[in-house]
């Protein structure tokens, strides 16, 4: 079924354009949460949009069955809190995300579990089972004219993002605009690495659900982030910072600038810019409250290093366009000793591009680069790749 009530298309840049609130969070104690967590939230004037009654979605980062220590996931004390003041001001508060995989009762109820989010029902909010997901028009998108989604998103009446800062192989970084991708079930996200395998149209349908479900309020929990290996594998890094705004835009663009990177190094920023939605540059950006700049992590480990950018004439000479993109590109490669020969990665690739031969074997010449393969195993044994002249091109830029 198609569900032709879509909201209004989105204003222009000025319409969109709102502050980025941030709040020291040294660590994930109840105490230091709650108090993080009222600090940023006193700070949000759309508080008030929030009545006794009003059925609040809180969409969390769950990507996967990973304990809070790991930082690949929404912190369930954060959570809690955020829950907490939402409950006390009479929401109906119902916390959830589709993971990747099955998107059944069985698996939410087992990463509830192990991400330790099983707390928040002692808030008086309830975690999600609902399952069921439907099919939506957006005719306004630039990428995702239809989509499938999950019901319990559209069928609350606001909806608040919360997500986790961490590297991503295909995005670079995972944060606010990203996690909507979550509104997508498990299983179907493989199929739309296949339809927007390029990776301005897979920013593009991203920023279509963002612009399709609106949330009231975005929140990142930079306390701890991920860095390297991300978004499931890489390694936890203190941040110290609670982030939120009304714009995922200019709040990925704060979260971008912590660990080191600009607009111009996330497609989903830069996408949002060229679209009218968002800042092309930080100096676009509003800031309130702890000065994010004291925060910036600045050996911060990204997915596989920055980006890189030559001047004509530069050092790489007469590489043609063609040629520089595929000796720049990061590509998935399995570290053999770290492997347990599992499979995930091959029954999850989209393009079908994973064969078993002990280890996996990757056809370069049908995978779309998506990274689903690095994202779901479950020991980390697949590592976002630069090539040695990439690696080689890079230093020699720095
Ligand atoms: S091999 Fe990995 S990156 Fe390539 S298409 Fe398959 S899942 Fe995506
Ligand atoms: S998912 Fe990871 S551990 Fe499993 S086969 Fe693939 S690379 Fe190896």
């Amino acid at each position: 079924m198609t569900n032709e009530t879509a909201p209004p298309a989105a204003p222009g840049r000025m319409g969109r354009k709102a502050p980025v609130y941030a709040a020291a969070c040294r660590d994930y104690r109840p105490e230091t949460a709650e108090a993080a967590v009222n600090r940023l939230l006193s700070q949000w004037k759309g508080l008030e949009k929030i009545q006794p009654g009003t059925k609040v979605a809180v969409k969390v980062n769950l990507v996967s069955a990973k304990a809070p220590e790991t930082a690949a996931t929404t912190h369930p004390e954060l959570v809690c809190a955020l829950c907490r003041l939402l409950v006390g001001r009479g929401a109906l508060v119902t916390v959830g995300d589709s993971p990747g995989g099955l998107f059944t009762k069985e698996a939410l109820a087992h990463v509830y579990r192990v991400s330790g989010m099983d707390l928040v029902g002692e808030t008086g909010a309830k975690l999600n089972f609902d399952v069921s997901t439907e099919d939506v028009s957006f005719p306004q998108a630039a990428a995702a004219h239809v989509f499938t989604c999950t019901s319990w998103l559209r069928h609350a009446d606001v909806i608040i993002n919360f997500a986790k800062l961490k590297t991503h192989g295909m995005m670079r970084l995972t944060a606010s605009v990203k996690n909507l991708f979550g509104s997508v079930p498990g299983t179907t996200k493989p199929e739309y690495h296949m339809r927007f395998p390029e990776t301005d149209t897979f920013a593009d349908m991203l920023i279509d659900l963002n612009e399709y479900f609106r949330p009231v309020l975005n929140l990142v929990d930079a306390v701890t982030g991920m860095e390297g290996n991300g978004p499931t594998a890489g390694t936890p890094r203190d941040i110290g910072l609670l982030l939120a705004s009304e714009s995922p835009y200019d709040l990925d663009l704060v979260c971008a600038d912590l660990i080191g990177l600009s607009a111009q190094d996330i497609p989903t920023i830069y996408r949002a810019a060229a679209r009218g939605l968002g800042p092309a540059d930080l100096t676009e950006v509003t800031l309130a409250g702890a000065d994010t700049g004291r925060y910036r992590v600045a050996d911060f480990t990204p997915a596989a290093g920055k980006s890189v950018t030559f001047a004509a004439g530069g050092v790489l000479g007469d590489l043609t366009g063609a040629l520089l993109v595929k000796t720049m590109r990061q590509v998935p490669k399995v570290k053999p000793s770290e492997c347990i020969s599992c499979g995930k990665c091959s029954r999850i690739c989209p393009a079908h591009a994973i064969t078993m031969r002990g280890v996996p074997h990757i056809d370069r010449s049908v995978c779309i680069r998506c990274f689903c393969c690095q994202e779901f195993c479950p020991v980390g044994a697949m590592k976002v790749h630069r090539t040695a002249i990439a690696r080689l091109l890079q230093r020699k830029e720095n």
